[in-house]
């Protein structure tokens, strides 16, 4: 359970915490304390509140339908992907020199990081056409393919595409992209001369995989989400598997939208 430290200061008056614990490692924004699993703060009348955290869930996010944007859950995707380099997967995010031949929509979800072979032909291909290619999709999080999944399953957010299970999707391994609807036949020749297939399937027209890495580590990235969840759950586990079971379900709705 995550519970309020509090400021640094506070933590030589818990008897427990420095046997317990080595230091807090999920700052708060706001606070100049740390939240961290924790046992004995609660003894302690002396202890601040805990912070008001807004109570957004992966799972609150798909009953209400909104924000319809994966942006909302961007803090917990940072930490799947950090997570994911300890696994060996790398993800680069954009450099300021490839953003002039990549425009990543952030609000609507972009992410801004993928294979670094990827972004590397995508630029290529960009620099070749002499354009600008808008993205609304580059690597996605197991958090961010749970919402898709969940509002295409749930009939939310008008998500007509096909979405894979968290866990199959290439994008979850940092290899595809989702180009604007009315882009697709300016990019779609000069993407598959440079390694991309399409379309995958014909369904969803925007959607292209670099060949070489294509679905390799997508279930990284919720092995990455398994492990994070153990972390701060230790009281409830779930296999580490990749598998997108009924227990990883419900963990995914219940984690906390910022992440941890
Ligand atoms: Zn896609």
């Amino acid at each position: 359970m995550l519970e309020w430290l509090g400021p640094w200061t506070l933590y030589g008056a818990c008897p427990k915490f420095h046997s317990t614990l080595a230091c807090c490692d999920t700052s708060v924004p706001g606070y100049s304390g740390c939240m961290r699993v924790y046992d004995c703060i609660r003894a302690s009348p002396s202890s601040p509140p805990p912070p008001k955290i807004d109570n957004c869930t992966l799972g609150s996010i798909v009953q209400k339908g909104s924000p319809c944007s994966t942006d909302a859950v961007s803090r917990l995707s940072g930490q799947i992907a950090a997570e994911m380099g300890k696994l060996g997967v790398k993800l680069v995010p954009l450099s300021s020199d490839q953003k002039k031949h990549i425009e990543c929509l952030y609000k609507e979800g972009c992410s801004g990081r993928m294979n670094p072979d990827a972004l590397s032909s995508l630029v290529k291909v960009a620099k070749k056409k002499k354009k600008r290619i808008t993205l609304k999709s580059m690597w996605r999080s197991a958090a961010q393919q749970y919402l898709l999944y969940r509002f295409h399953a749930t009939g939310k957010c008008d998500q007509k595409y096909v979405v894979d299970r968290p866990g199959n999707s290439a994008h979850e391994g940092g290899a595809a992209i989702d180009v604007k609807r009315e882009t697709v036949s300016t990019w779609a020749f000069a993407l598959m001369t440079e390694h991309w297939k399409w379309p995958l399937p014909s369904s969803d027209p925007v959607h292209f995989a670099y060949q070489s890495t294509s679905k390799a580590h997508s279930k990284y990235s919720l092995i990455a989400f398994q492990r994070l969840w153990n972390r701060h759950n230790p009281e409830s586990r779930i296999a580490e598997d990749g598998h997108y079971g009924k227990e990883t379900e419900a963990a995914l709705s219940k984690t906390p939208c910022k992440g941890w």
